[in-house]
């Protein structure tokens, strides 16, 4: 009987692992709100400073918003 209950459990711990390994690789894509190490880029447009992650990237240089891309590229 405890062979059993042993096997479950096994199942029920594999199943866990799985899932939460799953969660993990599913992030890429879809930068999830974690501050902390990430690396921290300028806009080269205003000048604020935003995350890697959520920044846009054009010949080296990061922005901020769609907008300040075209601003920058298109200076009128
Ligand atoms: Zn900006």
């Amino acid at each position: 009987m405890a062979k059993i209950l042993f096997l479950v459990l096994g199942l029920l711990l594999a199943y866990w692992i799985l899932k939460g390994y799953r969660r993990k690789a599913g992030k890429d894509g879809q930068p999830p709100q974690t501050g902390g190490e990430e690396d921290m880029v300028r806009c080269a447009q205003c000048g604020v400073h935003l995350p890697r992650s959520e920044s846009l990237t054009t010949g080296g240089q990061f922005f901020c918003s769609p907008e300040h891309q075209r601003l920058h590229q298109k200076p009128s």
